[in-house]
């Protein structure tokens, strides 16, 4: 069964100009123990998708349209309280910065038990063990004397790898992991990705990973979606959508990973910036930055076509090929 179908989600903000749709019709499923990738430029609505998925959309934001389904069971529609007992038990979230998800009072080992507890039903001394595990299982040197120290006496990579270990201790099926390396040195970002990934295949567990780095997609993801103003602009499976991207704006994407080579080079960034959402303009939203434009990509808005499996929304490819 499909894990997550997320189905024409609309997430709109009333203000003082009218109401802005932060992002539009997106949609998107992921199966177990499947990451999925979601790239795009800081105001893309990537992250608003997955604050949508785990109900955390700060008012007066709101779902205008659509539905999430998690297992089957629709859960756009739950009360805060309910889901706030499914963040933990059944979705699992990871932010840029631990220090947000890390209670700075607390030792980890009592915010690790507290959460094996609450949601898996454990005794205390059952959930020290299993808190002490995942920390052993996260790559915490000497778990059994670090589990009762605090978050501060952690170093940045230590501590998003505490924040993987409570992400994933409760057992979720699904974490949504964003910008999880972003607040990281690079040095430490390779080895974040590399046990999320690690974590992911041990645990069967599906991971949203929302960046802005079609680096680490490459590094991590199964699939990919690609979002820009507010849209899913194309989806398909990593390997292709690298090796032959079909939508301008993953192509511009794809020029900016930085690749080893003989000389350094100089980057190519896509020109322009992505239109705010209160001035997107009618049709293709990418078209004032988009070197292949057309007369009818700025009257006709295209939508996003093909399967699940491989999407694209622009008026150069009226079907991806199979
Ligand atoms: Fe470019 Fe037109 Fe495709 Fe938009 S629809 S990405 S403007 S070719």
């Amino acid at each position: 069964m499909t894990l997550l179908s997320v189905e024409n989600l609309t997430v709109a903000f009333p203000g003082r100009r009218g109401t802005v749709n932060a992002i539009e019709d997106v949609s998107l499923s992921i199966e177990p123990g499947e990451i999925l990738g979601m790239v795009g430029e800081s105001g893309a609505g990537k992250s608003m998708t997955g604050a949508a998925i785990i109900g955390l959309i700060e008012p007066p934001g709101h779902i205008a349209k659509g539905r999430i389904v998690l297992e089957g069971e629709r859960i756009d529609t739950k009360s805060p309280e309910q889901m706030r007992r499914i963040r933990g038990r059944r979705i699992g979230a990871i932010f840029q910065d631990p220090l947000t998800s890390l209670n700075p009072v607390l030792t980890v080992g009592d915010q690790l038990i507290e959460t094996i507890q609450t949601h898996l039903k454990l005794p205390r001394a059952e959930a020290r063990e299993r808190a002490i595990d995942w920390l052993r299982r996260v790559g915490i040197p000497a778990p059994e004397a670090r589990i009762d120290t605090y978050p501060h006496q952690y170093s940045g990579g230590m501590r998003q790898r505490v924040v993987i270990a409570l992400a994933l201790c409760a057992e979720p099926r699904l974490v949504i992991a964003d910008e999880p390396t972003t607040a990281l040195d690079v040095s430490v970002q390779a080895q974040i990705i590399a046990l999320l990934r690690r974590l992911a295949r041990e645990t069967g567990v599906a991971v949203v990973l929302v960046t802005h780095d079609m680096g680490v997609i490459a590094e991590t993801a199964d699939r990919v979606a690609v979002m820009y103003a507010g849209r899913i602009v194309e989806v398909g499976a990593v390997a292709d959508v690298l090796n032959a991207p079909n939508h301008p704006y993953t192509e511009g994407l794809m020029a900016s990973i930085p690749r080893i080579g003989p000389r350094p080079e100089i980057l190519p960034q896509i020109e322009g910036a992505m239109p705010r959402p209160h001035a997107r303009p009618p049709g293709c939203a990418f078209a004032p930055r988009c070197p292949n434009r057309m007369d009818v990509c700025s009257e006709q808005r295209p939508e996003l076509e093909g399967s699940a499996a491989a999407a694209v929304a622009c008026h150069l490819k009226a079907e991806v090929p199979a």
